[in-house]
C-alpha cells in the first residue's frame, strides 16, 4: 500500500470535486497544497494578498457555476481572507476557504501564527472547522463542497493544522466519497405555484425582478418566457443583469422606481428585498409579492408576501409556465394595460436622453460618463465587466449593458472596494475565451492593484481601466466630512493626476494614459488588442473630480445609482 499526504489528499479532493484552479498564497503550513495541485490537474494561482484569493475564488465560482477554492497560510493570512468570506457569504457565493494553523499538538503554548481561525470565521460562514485528522480530509472537503453549493450558496472555512497537513497516511485507509450532492434541486409547493400563477394572470400591472440568485441553476429560457407570454415588465438587481440580455424591450431598469411604485403584482426570483429594494418598501402598500428563495427563511422579509414558494428559481419557473401557459393562450393576449407599460417607456426614454449630454460630453478633465460610453462602444457584447468603486459603480450600472449570464460582476451586497481587479481576475481564469474588462475608481483600484502583477505573471488577459479622479467620489467626500475650513491635507482625496499606469508597466504589460475624451477609443482599442495576443493592459483615464449628478450624499443611491 502507498502512502498519501494530507496535503495531497486536499489537492485530490478538489480535484474529484471538478475544480482545475485554485487561488492561494504560497506559505506554511499549506505550500505544498500548492505544490501537489497541479500533480493532480489543479492549477494553483499564487495572489499578492490573500484578500484577493478570495475575492478571486468567489468571482471564478460564481462565472463558472461551481464552488471557488481559496488557499490561505497561517495566522494573518488566514485572518487576512477574513473579508473575502465575508463578501461572499453577503453574497451568497460558494466558496470554501482552506487555512492553515499551527499543530494541533501544541494548541494554547504560543506557537507560531497560532489563532481560532475557526472562531474569525463563523460568523461569515456556513461551516468553520477544523480538521481533525488527515484520513478525514477528503470527508470533511466533501462535506465543504456540499454545504457551500447547497440550498443557498455561501463560503465554508476548513482550519487545516500543520500536523494534520503533513501526517502520512496509508492510501487504502482513505475513504473517497461518492454522490455527496443530490441532482434534483428543489421544486414548489404546488399550491402555492397555482396561486402565483393566478395571481399573475389577473394582474394588470405584474413586474419581475430578477436578482443573482438566478445564477445557480441559470433559468435563461423560463425567465425569458414568463416575461414574454405575460407581456411584464422586469428590472435586474445589480448582478441579475444578462440572464436576460439587457437589450430585451421589457426590461426597464431605466425606469426602475416608476415601475415599482405602479405595479400590482411583483415576483421576486432570486433576490433579497434588502437595502437595494428599498427593503420593499417603494412597491405600492396594495402591491402583492410572490417570492422565489431557496431559502425559506429570506421568504417574507422585510415586506410580507402573498404567496412564498420555496424551491429552485428554474424548477419554480418551469412550473408557473406549465401553470399560465394554457389560460394565457386561451384568451390570446395578456391582462397587461397596455397605458402604463407606454409610460413606463416614455420614462425609459425620457431618462435615457437626460444622459446623452454627458455620454457625448467633450470635457476634459473626462466625464466618467463618457468613459462608460466608448467602453460599451469598444467591447463586444458578451465581455464579462468587474465594476468597483463609487462614481464608478454608478455611473457603470447606468450605461454598461449586459447580454450573458455571469457577465457583470461588482462590489454586491455589501459594497466591498476593492473587490474589482480580483474578481476580474477570477471571472477570466473561469472563462479564457471571453474578454473581461475592470472598470475601477482610483480608490477601488488601490486596494487590490499589486494583483496586476498576479495577472501578468499568470498570462491572465485583462484590461484594467482606472477612473482618476484622484479621490473617494472624486474631490466631494473631502468637502463634506467636515473638516476645519481650509483644511489642506488631502484626507480622501489624493495626490492629483496619479499615473497608475505605471504600476503595470513595472510589471510588464500594455500601458495607456488618458487625458483628452478623444484619445480612449483608441487607447481602448489598443489595450483591447494586446489582451488578444495575451497581454494585460492597464488604461489611466483622468476623469471629473466633481461628477456632479453623483456628488450625492446618500450613499446607498449614489452607490447603486439610482
Ligand atoms: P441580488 O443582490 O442580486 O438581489 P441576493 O444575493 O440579494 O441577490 O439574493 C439572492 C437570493 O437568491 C438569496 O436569497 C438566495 O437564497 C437565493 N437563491 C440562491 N440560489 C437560488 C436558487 N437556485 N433558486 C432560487 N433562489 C436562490
Ligand atoms: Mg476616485
Amino acid at each position: 500500500m502507498s502512502n498519501i499526504e494530507g496535503s495531497a489528499l486536499i489537492a485530490q479532493s478538489i480535484q474529484r470535486e471538478g475544480i482545475n484552479t485554485l487561488f492561494g498564497l504560497a506559505g506554511g503550513p499549506i505550500a505544498e497544497i500548492l505544490g501537489y495541485a497541479p500533480h493532480y490537474g489543479v492549477r494553483p494561482i499564487g495572489v499578492r494578498h490573500e484578500q484577493a484569493a478570495v475575492f478571486a475564488a468567489a468571482a471564478y465560482g460564481y462565472v463558472k457555476n461551481q464552488a471557488g477554492v481559496a488557499v490561505l497560510a497561517g495566522g494573518p493570512a488566514a485572518s487576512n481572507g477574513v473579508t473575502g468570506a465575508h463578501v461572499a457569504y453577503d453574497n451568497c457565493f460558494p466558496i470554501v476557504i482552506i487555512g492553515g494553523s499551527g499543530s494541533q499538538r501544541g494548541r494554547y503554548t504560543g506557537m507560531f501564527q497560532e489563532t481560532e481561525s475557526v472562531l474569525l470565521y463563523k460568523s461569515i460562514t456556513k461551516m468553520s472547522v477544523q480538521v481533525d485528522s488527515a484520513a478525514r480530509i477528503p470527508e470533511y472537503l466533501s462535506m465543504a463542497f456540499r454545504r457551500a453549493r447547497s440550498g443557498r450558496p455561501g463560503p465554508v472555512y476548513l482550519d487545516l493544522p500543520s500536523d494534520v497537513l503533513h501526517d502520512i497516511v496509508d492510501e487504502g485507509s482513505v475513504v473517497w466519497p461518492h454522490n455527496y450532492y443530490t441532482d434534483s434541486p428543489p421544486l414548489g409547493h404546488p399550491d402555492q405555484v397555482k396561486r402565483a400563477a393566478d395571481l399573475l394572470k389577473n394582474a394588470r400591472r405584474p413586474m419581475m425582478i430578477v436578482g443573482k440568485g438566478v445564477r445557480w441553476s441559470e433559468p435563461t429560457r423560463e425567465l425569458r418566457d414568463i416575461i414574454e407570454l405575460l407581456g411584464m415588465p422586469y428590472l435586474t438587481s445589480p448582478m441579475g443583469r444578462g440572464y436576460i440580455p439587457d437589450d430585451h424591450p421589457l426590461n426597464f431598469n431605466s425606469a426602475r422606481s416608476d415601475l415599482m411604485r405602479s405595479a400590482d403584482v411583483v415576483l421576486v426570483v432570486g433576490a433579497r428585498m434588502n437595502w437595494m429594494f428599498d427593503f420593499g418598501r417603494r412597491f405600492a402598500p396594495e402591491a402583492q409579492l410572490i417570492q422565489i428563495d431557496i431559502s425559506q427563511d429570506e421568504i417574507g422579509s422585510n415586506r410580507g408576501v402573498s404567496v412564498g414558494i420555496v424551491g429552485d428559481a428554474k424548477c419554480v419557473l418551469r412550473q408557473l409556465l406549465v401553470e399560465l401557459a394554457p389560460s394565457t393562450a386561451d384568451r390570446g393576449r395578456s391582462n397587461v394595460e397596455e397605458e402604463w407599460v407606454a409610460t413606463l417607456k416614455e420614462r425609459v426614454n425620457s431618462n435615457r436622453a437626460t444622459l446623452e449630454p454627458l455620454l457625448n460630453s467633450d470635457d476634459q478633465p473626462v466625464r466618467t460618463y463618457r468613459l462608460f460610453k466608448e467602453i460599451r462602444e469598444v467591447f463586444p457584447p458578451g465581455t464579462i465587466y468587474s465594476v468597483d468603486g463609487q462614481i464608478t459603480l454608478a455611473v457603470g450600472r447606468q450605461v454598461l449593458p449586459s447580454f450573458t449570464p455571469a457577465s457583470r460582476l461588482n462590489s454586491g451586497t455589501n459594497g466591498c472596494m476593492g473587490v474589482g481587479v480580483p474578481f476580474a481576475i477570477g471571472a477570466k481564469l473561469a472563462r479564457p475565451e471571453v474578454p473581461v474588462v475592470s472598470i475601477s475608481g482610483d480608490s477601488a483600484f488601490g486596494f487590490n492593484a499589486m494583483e496586476m502583477e498576479t495577472a501578468v505573471r499568470h498570462r491572465v488577459p485583462i484590461v484594467f481601466v482606472v477612473s482618476n479622479n484622484s479621490g473617494i467620489v472624486g474631490s466631494s467626500l473631502q468637502k463634506i466630512m467636515g473638516l476645519p475650513e481650509g483644511y489642506q491635507e488631502g484626507v480622501a482625496t489624493f495626490v492629483p493626476g496619479i499615473r497608475y499606469d505605471k504600476i503595470l508597466d513595472a510589471f510588464g504589460g500594455h500601458t495607456e494614459h488618458v487625458e483628452s475624451p478623444d484619445d480612449i477609443p483608441g487607447a481602448l482599442k489598443r489595450a483591447y488588442h494586446s489582451t488578444q495576443h495575451g497581454q494585460v493592459a492597464c488604461v489611466n483615464v483622468i476623469t471629473e473630480p466633481v461628477e456632479t449628478t453623483m456628488a450625492s450624499t446618500d450613499w446607498a443611491s449614489a452607490l447603486m445609482g439610482y
